[in-house]
C-alpha cells in the first residue's frame, strides 16, 4: 500500500468513527482533499482512490491544475479568500466556491456564471469567532446575507463556512446554531445542506458539533512545502 492509499484509508474511517460517535449517518459527511502546494500528479493518485472532490486555496495554482487534470471528472472546490477582481475565473471553472463573504462577491459570481453552466454551489464564510482577520463575514450579517444571497439566479447558497482559531472547539457549537437559525431566511432552504468546517487537526470536533464537509490537507497528502 502506498503512502497516499494509507493516509485515504486512515482519514476515511477517522471520519466514520467521529460519525458513530457523534451517532450520525457515516455518511453525513463528505471528504473535501485540500491540495494546494501539492502537485497534479499527486492529485492523479488520490483520484485513482476514489478522492473526487478536490479543494484549492491560490487560483493560479488551481487554474494550472484544472487544465492539468482536465481528463478527470474532480469536483472543484475553491477555498481561499474570493477577491473582487478574480471571481470570473471562479464563476467559470469552480463547482464550489467557500469563501464567500460579501453581497458583491455572490453578485459578482451569478452575473459571470455561465447560463450553459449548473448553477455555482457557494457557502458563506463567517467569522464565526469574531478573530482580527479581515475573512468572512461578521455574525450579525449572516441572515441578511442568507436572505439575499439565495436569491441570486446562478447561484445556490449551500450553507455557511467556518474557520476557527485552533482549538477554539466551541465555535463549531457556535456555528451549527447558527446554521440552524438561519436556514428559514432562505429563498430556497431545500438547497441549504453544507456546513463547511473542521481541517486536519479538528475534524472530529467538527463532526461531533454537525460539520457535513471536512476539508483536509496534511492528513492526506503530508506537510506543505511553501518554500518554492
Ligand atoms: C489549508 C486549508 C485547509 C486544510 O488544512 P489542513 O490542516 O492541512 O487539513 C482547510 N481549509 C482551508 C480554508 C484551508 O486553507
Amino acid at each position: 500500500m502506498n503512502q497516499f492509499q494509507s493516509a485515504y484509508q486512515l482519514v476515511c474511517q477517522q471520519i466514520q468513527h467521529a460519525c458513530v460517535n457523534a451517532h450520525r449517518n457515516s455518511n453525513a459527511v463528505k471528504l473535501l482533499a485540500v491540495s494546494k502546494t501539492h502537485p497534479s500528479a499527486a492529485l492523479r493518485e488520490m483520484y485513482a482512490l476514489g478522492q473526487v472532490a478536490f479543494g484549492e486555496n491560490y487560483l493560479q495554482e488551481a487554474l494550472a491544475k484544472i487544465e492539468e487534470l482536465q481528463d478527470l471528472k474532480i469536483e472543484w472546490h475553491f477555498i481561499g479568500h474570493v477577491q473582487r477582481n478574480k471571481t470570473k475565473h471562479l464563476a467559470e471553472k469552480f463547482a464550489w466556491v467557500h469563501g464567500v463573504d460579501r453581497l458583491i462577491i455572490a453578485e459578482r459570481l451569478s452575473a459571470q456564471r455561465l447560463a450553459t453552466q449548473p448553477a455555482l454551489n457557494i457557502c458563506l464564510q463567517v467569522n464565526i469567532d469574531g478573530q482580527d482577520s479581515k475573512d468572512g463575514c461578521p455574525v450579525n450579517e449572516v441572515a441578511d446575507l442568507v436572505q439575499r444571497i439565495s436569491q441570486l439566479p446562478q447561484i445556490r447558497l449551500r450553507g455557511l463556512m467556518v474557520i476557527p482559531a485552533p482549538n477554539h472547539l466551541q465555535a463549531f457549537t457556535d456555528a451549527k446554531q447558527l446554521f440552524e437559525q438561519v436556514k428559514a431566511l432562505h429563498a430556497h432552504p431545500e438547497d441549504w445542506d453544507t456546513l463547511s468546517m473542521g481541517m486536519s487537526s479538528d475534524l472530529d470536533a467538527a463532526i461531533a458539533a454537525g460539520s457535513t464537509m471536512v476539508r483536509v490537507g496534511t492528513a492526506l497528502f503530508g506537510a506543505r512545502d511553501y518554500s518554492h
